[in-house]
C-alpha cells in the first residue's frame, strides 16, 4: 500500500476521489511518518484487544493500529471519506469503519456488536472543534475502555495533564483526574499535518483508575460542583459556587472551614480529593444532595 503520510499519494488518492478538505469537521491529515506509528505504539493496542478510533480520515493512523491490534473500529462522520478508506484499507481484515456522528453513536450497542469480550483502548487524531465532549463522553461511558490516547490541541493537553491544584488546573483537569490518570506523551508541531492547523498539538494518553480518585454518591452532582467552582475564573470559589449552584455564601464558607480551607481560596488550588471533601461538606448541610 502506497505510503498515506506522503503529500504526492494524498493528492492523488483525494483528487481522484472529488474529494476537498472540511475544515468545519475539523480535517487536518497527519503527514509526519513518525506521528502514527508512535501513537500506535503507545496506546496499548496488542493481538488481544480491540481499538476505537475516532475520524480515520484517510486511515493513516488505522493501518498503525490495525497492525497491532485484533480488531479496529474506526467511527468517521464524513461519508465521502468511506470509498477512500474502501481503498486504503483494503489489505486489513481487521478493521470495520462506522459512518456516524461519535457524539451521537450509541457506545454501549457498538462495544456489544464489535467488542465483545475484548479489552479496549480509544486511540485518535481528534477533530478538535468536539475534544473536550468526546474525551468526557468516553471517560464517563462506564465502557471497558482501559485507556484513552488521543491528539489533541497542546493547549488542551496542557490544561487535561496539569495537576489538580495548579495554576493551569480548569474544571476539564478535575473531572478527568476523577476517572483516569494523564500523561501528556510527545509535542507534535502544525507541520505534521495537511493542511496545517493554528495551532500546535500534543498527544495525550488518559490511563482509566480502577475505581474513581474520590468516592462520591454521584458523579453529575460532583461534577455540578466541579463546574460551578471554575465558572468564574476571578472570582474566588466561595463566591462562584454559592452564584452558581446557587446557595448562600455563608453555608460554603462553612464547608471551607470543615475542610480546612481558607475562605478566599480559589478553584484553581484546590486537589480532586479536596473538591471530594468539599462536596461531602456542602452535602452535610443539605447542598447537592438531589
Ligand atoms: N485520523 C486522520 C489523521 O490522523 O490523519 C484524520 C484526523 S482529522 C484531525 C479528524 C477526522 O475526524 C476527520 O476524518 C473528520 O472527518 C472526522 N470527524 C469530524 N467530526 C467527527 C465526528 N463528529 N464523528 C466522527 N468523526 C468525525
Amino acid at each position: 500500500m502506497a505510503e498515506l503520510t506522503d503529500l504526492a499519494v494524498i493528492r492523488e488518492v483525494l483528487t481522484r476521489h472529488g474529494f476537498s478538505f472540511s475544515k468545519a469537521l475539523g480535517q487536518n491529515f497527519l503527514v509526519n511518518p513518525a506521528v502514527c506509528p508512535q501513537m500506535a505504539e503507545s496506546c496499548g493496542a496488542d493481538k488481544d484487544s480491540g481499538v476505537l478510533e475516532i475520524g480515520p480520515g484517510l486511515g493513516v493512523l488505522t493501518k498503525e493500529l490495525a497492525l497491532r491490534a485484533k480488531k479496529v473500529v474506526s467511527v468517521e462522520l464524513d461519508k465521502r471519506l468511506l470509498p477512500v478508506l474502501d481503498e486504503t484499507m483494503q489489505a486489513f481484515d481487521n478493521v470495520t469503519v462506522v459512518n456516524a456522528d461519535i457524539l451521537e453513536t450509541d457506545l454501549p450497542a457498538l462495544f456489544a456488536e464489535h467488542f465483545s469480550g475484548m479489552r479496549v483502548v480509544v486511540c485518535a487524531n481528534l477533530p478538535y472543534y468536539i475534544t473536550s465532549p468526546v474525551i468526557l463522553r468516553l471517560l464517563e461511558s462506564s465502557l471497558p475502555i482501559g485507556a484513552v490516547t488521543v491528539m489533541v490541541q497542546k493547549e488542551v493537553a496542557l490544561r487535561l495533564c496539569a495537576s489538580p491544584g495548579s495554576k493551569t488546573a480548569g474544571a476539564l483537569t478535575v473531572m478527568a483526574d476523577y476517572y483516569a490518570e494523564a500523561r501528556r506523551l510527545f509535542d507534535v508541531s502544525k507541520g505534521s499535518f495537511y493542511p496545517s492547523p493554528q495551532v500546535d498539538s500534543a498527544v495525550i494518553k488518559l490511563t482509566m483508575r480502577p475505581a474513581p480518585a474520590v468516592d462520591v454518591d454521584s458523579d453529575e452532582r460532583f461534577f455540578r460542583l466541579v463546574k460551578a467552582a471554575f465558572s468564574q475564573k476571578r472570582k474566588t470559589l466561595c463566591n462562584a459556587v454559592s452564584a452558581a449552584l446557587p446557595c448562600s455564601k455563608e453555608t460554603v464558607l462553612a464547608a471551607l472551614e470543615d475542610c480546612g480551607l481558607p475562605p478566599a481560596v480559589r478553584a484553581e488550588a484546590l486537589t480532586t480529593a479536596q473538591f471530594g471533601d468539599l462536596y461531602h461538606a456542602l452535602q452535610k448541610r443539605g447542598i447537592l444532595t438531589g
